[in-house]
């Protein structure tokens, strides 16, 4: 079978939908799926390491990255600079690894453009009082930084409707299998194929 190119997921979400557990289950299971590290100015939270959960930078750094334009794309969030590095997929990519982009929806936008056979998936929470609750639950941020969220989980919420897919959480395992299902069909495309089939096809059709 021929080496194929991984293919590219954008996953995106209103803080508090539960992405991060969701990604974190996707990559438990399947060896074969990476979640990109990005790059913040944002400070770490308690059991966040560098280069694991992000590259934790500062704001000159992040703008000599820019500057120097190492990233594929990157974006102002809240308060704070993110972007995902060229560096932190194209090889991945090249190595037949499906890569997933857990970056908001200023990012999913200039990646569209750049990439336009990229994946989105948007996760909506089951509910806005459940949301409240997660974002309460976390304990990791001041009520201030929980309002600010709650306002920010609008607005990306807002943009639910340019992306590929949109996949409820309110049912852990249920969200998970949709994300899979989404990945291995993409697997399975004519393209996809094709290109991994190429000896078989060539010898059904002598
Ligand atoms: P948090 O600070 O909670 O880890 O992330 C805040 C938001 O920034 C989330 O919506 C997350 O998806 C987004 N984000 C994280 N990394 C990137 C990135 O590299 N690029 C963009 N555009 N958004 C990102």
């Amino acid at each position: 079978m021929a080496q194929t190119r991984g293919n590219l997921f954008i996953l995106s979400a209103p803080s508090g939908a539960g992405k991060s557990s969701l990604i974190n289950a996707l990559l438990k299971k399947h060896t074969d799926m990476k979640v990109s590290v990005s790059h913040t100015t944002r400070s770490p939270r308690p059991g966040e390491e560098n280069s694991v959960h992000y590259h934790f930078v500062s704001t000159d750094e992040f703008k000599a990255l820019i500057e120097k334009n190492d990233f594929f794309e990157w974006a102002q969030v809240f308060d704070n600079y993110y972007g995902t590095s060229k560096q932190a997929i194209e090889s991945q990519l090249d190595a037949g690894i499906d890569v997933f982009l857990d970056i908001d929806w200023q990012g999913a936008q200039q990646v569209r453009k750049i990439m336009p056979s990229v994946q989105t998936i948007f996760i909506l929470p089951p509910s806005k009082k459940e949301l409240e609750q997660r974002l309460n639950n976390r304990g990791q941020d001041s009520a201030d930084v929980i309002a600010g969220r709650m306002a920010q989980a609008q607005s990306e919420t807002s943009h639910y409707n340019e992306y590929d897919f949109v996949i409820v959480n309110d049912d852990f395992d249920t969200a998970l299998a949709d994300i899979e299902i989404i990945v291995m069909a993409q697997r399975l495309t004519l393209k996809a194929q094709e290109d991994r089939h190429q000896v078989l096809l060539n010898s059904l059709l002598k």
